[in-house]
């Protein structure tokens, strides 16, 4: 059986029955989010048999699951998701318009799931979405944020952070387990058992992921914190009325928020609270239901195969361990083993401040008996190694050593990155443990990032070459032969037309601006992060605003350019950066002599669905950070599938995409990853690329002049003596290629019938970074889980 359809008549008596009988309202009174979520029950319902039936196959075949531990699960929204891959979308659309409303606009009333701060957790949500689709047996294990990441706001163009309330509204899509418990402890002492000084309860609620065609659905199981006594009734009798509820809002702390910064060591005892929280909940889920199947546990590697996202889940080995040794009598060597013969370990990043390293003190307080076992772990990993790396060193516990030595695999995101993993970070611990290091690439799921949020271009790729690419994305290559076709070329251009109109609307809703979408479409969304370098971005936009007044006259290609992103709360200098974008789009927007041809629009608060709307309307994608630092990114990928050029850095997985959709389509700057390291040597690197720039010397004059702050003339004096004294990220050696290359993208734009090849190579060449073929890779060589699809399809 595939593809459950159903009938549109069918689907409308469903929401009204829930609008009824779950929601308790008539017609007469239905709000929008009443109606949202009645069709959201009504399509639920329909997931629940190819999820049971998912998990009755799972039981059957007595097979691996893999289980994906990740801080970070960044699914947006999912109506629409859950209404494609039943294939009823278009009964969806008929039964609301009966009732006289609009499918977009109730799938638009869904707040975003923002469980996630980026590429990171954006990763987690496209693997779920692959492992679904192809049918291997997956949990999804991470925490309910009762707040996800902050909502951004821009007050005189700063950036306001506002508690986000995605659960103020009943989360549809989730089933309460208040059967499913477990105790967490912290603190405490070991003598002979550990015994905590504090618990708290883990309690599950479980998310079904359905893949393509409804053909198969794994859970995502999310943890949230409560308390183990849920009122203290005693200090409440005696008149003590907060005190009374002190433990439960402590309790409940640990999955108030996500820590909203991905780069720095944040948060400390609580941020740790919440690792070890959710790692154990996860943990304990894991080995209990390995016991209700009956198995010894000496096999558990045979059946469990758990991926870390990165470090913050790297706790899992002394857990694992510890729940084998001291709950299940495995004796502690071998108990290392098997726990490293489950896990296996991503890195995401190279930057060292990212690396994770907790207070030796703060660690022996929080989890004094996996101290013990990391000693033991650590024992072992020299005696066995004759290594110098130690993972408890300068009074520190070091996450990514821990888990690198407890994972059996360790991967890289992209083949650049890989091997700078090897080289870098963890060279000493390469040599160890040759053979460890493997490379898996990035990828993106097509079902959100082409085939939902691009309906042009989906229906043209529809009738050129059929609808099997949507589960199988390298049939894209079969439009290369349709590009010296002018036909399907304007038919490609029409589609991004399209898309651009429907960006312009949604931009004079959003922020109230009018734009021209005749422009060159040039987006930059991604965290604020110097390494990302917005700063070269709108720093060149200046340079080229002030070439337009130079020549009022000139023939110049009208540009749109849009940034999107959240900075961390704390990192002051991406917060200058955003304040600097949002000062010169207010200076450029309003020049009537330039006004026609550039304009800076930086609408707040990107999240997944503001991506939905943005990449297929793109043209151009900046791409452009210091080579070597990104470590692959997933936002090149998008916009390369949905036909924008990169313009780019020879970095991440921009090396990969580049030799995929061939040098000619794509416009390549700057220092390699090797050029940066050699560059950061030159003694006042960075004055002589000023001094050497007349474009560049003349931009940070008019800054540090107060041309964009009038009436605050200091205001970035101290983002410009950075690039003088501090350009680590060498915005300065690059700009001149920068602005060079982008002076040749405006010109080939004007060469349409060109541009449009360019595109439609790119969109033809970009299925390789389906991360399906990314899930495929980490089940052959990591986990080692087959499909249980029958072959058939069903
Ligand atoms: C894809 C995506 C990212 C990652 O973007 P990069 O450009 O790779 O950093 C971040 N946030 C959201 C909302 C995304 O959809």
């Amino acid at each position: 059986m595939t593809n459950t359809t159903i009938a549109p008549e069918d689907l409308q008596k469903s929401i009204l029955q829930h609008l009824e009988k779950s929601l308790g309202k008539d017609t007469q009174n239905a709000t929008l989010y009443d109606w949202r979520t009645s069709l959201s029950l009504a399509l639920r319902d329909l997931v629940v048999d190819p999820w049971f039936r998912s998990t009755r196959k799972t039981y059957e075949a007595a097979g691996k699951r893999v289980y994906y531990l990740s801080m970070e699960f960044l699914i947006g929204r999912l109506l629409e998701d859950v209404a494609i891959n039943l294939g009823a979308e278009d009964a969806s659309r008929k039964a609301l318009a009966d009732l006289g409303l609009e499918y977009d606009k109730v799938v638009r009333d869904e707040p975003d799931a923002a469980l996630g701060n980026g590429g990171l957790g954006r990763l987690a949500a496209c693997f779920l979405d692959s492992l679904s689709t192809l049918g291997i047996p997956a949990y999804g294990y991470g925490i309910r944020y009762e707040h996800g990441l902050f909502e951004q706001h821009f007050e005189d163009g700063r950036q306001i952070e506002v508690a986000e309330g995605w659960l103020a509204q009943r989360h549809t899509w989730e089933f309460e387990r208040p059967e499913v418990t477990y105790r967490i402890g912290f603190g405490g002492h070991v003598n002979g058992n550990w015994e905590p000084a504090e618990t708290v309860i883990a309690n599950a609620y479980d998310t079904p992921i359905l893949g393509w065609k409804g053909r198969w659905a794994n859970t995502l199981r999310l943890w949230s914190a409560k308390p183990t006594v849920l009122f203290d009734l005693g200090s409440f009798n005696r008149g003590d009325l907060v005190g009374a509820v002190v433990p439960e809002a402590l309790a409940r702390a640990i999955s108030r928020v996500l820590y909203p910064d991905d780069t720095t060591e944040a948060g400390k005892e609580l941020r740790l609270k919440q690792e070890y929280f959710f790692t154990s909940a996860s943990l304990q889920d894991i080995v209990r239901r390995f016991g209700s199947e009956g198995y010894d546990i000496d096999t558990l590697a045979d059946h469990v195969a758990i991926q870390l996202n990165d470090t913050h889940p790297a706790i899992a080995g002394p857990e694992l361990i510890r729940l084998l040794a001291d709950d299940h009598g495995v004796e502690m060597a071998r108990a290392i083993e098997i726990a490293r013969d489950c896990l296996a370990y991503t890195n995401h990043t190279l930057l060292p401040e990212a690396l994770e390293r907790w207070d030796l003190g703060l660690f022996a307080r929080t989890l004094p008996r996996h101290l013990q076992i990391i000693e033991t772990i650590e024992a072992d990993h020299l005696s066995r190694t004759g290594s110098h790396v130690r993972i408890i060193e300068d009074h520190s516990v070091k996450m990514g050593e821990l888990a690198f030595v407890m994972a059996h695999c360790v991967n890289g995101v992209s083949a650049l990155h890989s091997e700078l993993v090897k080289k870098t970070v963890f060279a000493d611990l390469n040599r160890d443990y040759p053979g460890r290091i493997i490379n898996q690439t990035n990828g993106v799921t097509p079902r959100r990032w082409l085939y939902n949020c691009n309906a042009p271009l989906r229906e043209l790729i529809n009738r050129t070459i059929g609808e099997s690419w949507v589960d199988d994305l390298d049939q894209l290559k079969k439009l290369e032969t349709h590009v010296s076709d002018a036909g399907f070329l304007e038919d490609f251009m029409a589609a991004k037309q399209a898309n651009k109109k429907r960006l312009a609307n949604w931009l004079g809703e959003q922020v109230g601006q009018t734009v021209d979408p005749a422009a060159m479409f040039d987006i930059q969304i991604k965290r604020i992060h110097e390494y990302k370098r917005q700063f070269m971005n709108i720093l060149e936009t200046i340079a080229h605003w002030n070439e337009i007044r130079d020549n009022p006259n000139g023939d110049w290609t009208p540009r749109l350019k849009i940034f999107g992103g959240k900075a961390a709360p704390g990192y002051f200098v991406a917060k200058e950066i955003i304040h600097l974008i949002n000062d010169v789009s207010r200076v450029i927007n309003t020049d009537p002599v330039t006004r026609d041809r550039l304009k800076v629009i930086y609408p707040p608060n990107y999240n997944v669905s503001m991506a939905e709307v943005l990449i297929p309307a793109a043209d151009l994608s900046e791409q452009i950070s210091t080579a070597g630092k990104e470590a692959s990114g997933t936002g090149n990928m998008k916009f390369a599938l949905n036909g924008a050029l990169t313009i780019g850095t020879l970095d991440g997985a921009n090396v990969e995409i580049r030799e995929r959709v061939g040098e000619e389509n794509f416009f390549l700057f700057g220092l390699t990853a090797e050029e940066v390291v050699n560059r950061r040597t030159q003694h006042d690197f960075s004055r002589t690329a000023i001094a050497n720039s007349p474009h560049l010397a003349r931009v940070l004059n008019q800054i540090a002049d107060g041309l964009f702050s009038a009436g605050d003339p200091g205001r970035y004096h101290g983002l410009v003596t950075l690039l003088y004294e501090h350009d680590y990220f060498l915005v300065t050696c690059d700009f001149d290629d920068y602005h060079a290359t982008q002076n040749k993208v405006d010109t080939a734009f004007v060469d349409r019938r060109r541009w449009s090849e360019m595109a439609a190579l790119n969109t033809a060449r970009s299925g390789w970074f389906s991360s399906d073929r990314t899930i495929e890779g980490y089940a052959k060589d990591i986990w080692n889980t087959p499909s249980l699809l029958d072959k058939s399809g069903s």
